[in-house]
């Protein structure tokens, strides 16, 4: 199969446009220069502009886990107290991360395929013993977008930091870093923002900053304090991937000439076309209809039929990738990813594959 032709709708990573892969085909340049202090500072102000923020923001090359890895060993101590709100496969691993690195992590669990509970979140917060609150902004696993400022504002009335891992959300719908009181946001590259995986990006708020100062987990190569003061300087602390960061300029660019809420549109309108045409081939959509993310669908496969059936076919008869279920939803659900360069043509082109798919498995 010519990769040129795959058609990737995956929830990340995503397809590339071709100014970005231009961008990643450009000449090695020094991480030391002036050329590269440049270009980051330039992609620090822009992925700003993105998470809608006025906080600090450090960009890593890691995968997204990197970033959520940075985002609790920065912040927290062994001992500590946290609660980790989760609805699925990455709302488990963020807490796990935190009871890793020897948080005590109280687990306030969610039906997967629905959104956390702000009331439940409340209660499970009241005393105030709380130093963090851990939780997904859209849960890819399941397809699901929680109630982010709702949670954040129970979060704050207890006193805790809000930890966010919107890996799959940031970009390519509306988190508002700032005016929602999101202490530390973890975005990556792979999904909403059209580039290959290989960054994350982390947004850090003055009170996140204070905490800082006093936690003790151990951290090395993620030691945010030491990435902002060699961002000072337009450096990061390590070889950064230097090509990675051509690309960032170019998607970023492309997202801010496109408009960031013409950007969250047109994920709108791709997850409505997605969730329509599944309806349409009577199927059942997975995630609460009330939290459905914009990002990713989440369905049930007819009765009898295998996941990996209709995906394999997918790719072998159509050229096109999507994917089951991850974690206790492996070989239960389909999932169609529609993030970074989603547009209706694809959209249509997928589910015209999936009708074939399903009536030649039937
Ligand atoms: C993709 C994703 C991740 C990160 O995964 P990596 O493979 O480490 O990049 C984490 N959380 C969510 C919600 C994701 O969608």
């Amino acid at each position: 199969m010519d990769h040129d032709d795959l058609l990737i709708m995956i929830p990340g990573p995503t397809g590339l446009p071709p100014e970005v892969r231009a961008a990643l085909a450009r000449p090695a340049i020094g991480h030391r220069g002036s050329a590269f202090a440049g270009i980051i500072r330039d992609c620090t102000e822009g992925l700003k502009h993105t998470f809608q923020t006025g906080n600090d923001l450090l960009i890593l090359t890691c995968s997204g886990t990197g970033g959520l890895e940075a985002a609790v060993v920065n912040f927290l101590s062994p001992g500590d107290p946290v609660l980790c709100v989760s609805v699925g496969h990455f709302g488990e691993r963020l807490g796990t991360i935190a009871g890793i690195f020897g948080a005590d992590v109280t687990w306030l669990r969610f039906e997967w395929g629905q959104a956390a509970d702000v009331t439940a979140v409340e209660k499970a917060l009241a005393g105030g013993a709380h130093k963090a609150v851990l939780f997904t902004q859209n849960e890819t696993s399941t397809g699901v977008t929680n109630p982010v400022a709702e949670l954040a504002a129970a979060t704050r009335n207890a006193g805790a930091l809000t930890i966010v891992d919107a890996i799959s959300g940031m970009g390519g719908t509306e988190v508002r870093t700032d005016d929602w009181g999101l202490d530390v946001v973890v975005a990556g590259s792979q999904k909403a923002f059209m580039l290959p995986p290989g960054l994350a990006f982390v947004s850090i708020s003055p009170q996140a900053w204070q905490a800082a100062e006093a936690a003790t987990m151990p951290r090395c190569y993620f030691d945010l304090a030491k990435a902002k003061d060699a961002l000072e300087k337009g450096q990061t602390p390590y070889t950064p991937n230097t090509s990675l960061f051509f690309a960032l300029q170019e998607s970023l660019r492309l997202l801010r000439a496109e408009g960031r809420e013409r950007v969250w549109q047109r994920h709108a309108e791709a997850a409505a076309a997605v969730r329509e045409g599944v309806l349409k081939l009577g199927l059942k959509l997975f995630a609460d209809p009330q939290y459905a993310s914009n990002v990713v669908t989440s369905f049930l496969p007819p009765e009898g039929v295998d996941p990996k059936q209709v995906t394999d076919a997918m790719l072998k008869q159509h050229h096109i990738l999507i994917t089951g279920g991850q974690g206790k939803l492996r070989g239960k659900i389909l999932r169609i990813g529609h993030m970074g360069t989603v547009n209706l043509e694809q959209v249509t082109r997928t589910l015209a594959a999936l009708e074939r798919t399903l009536s030649g498995l039937a």
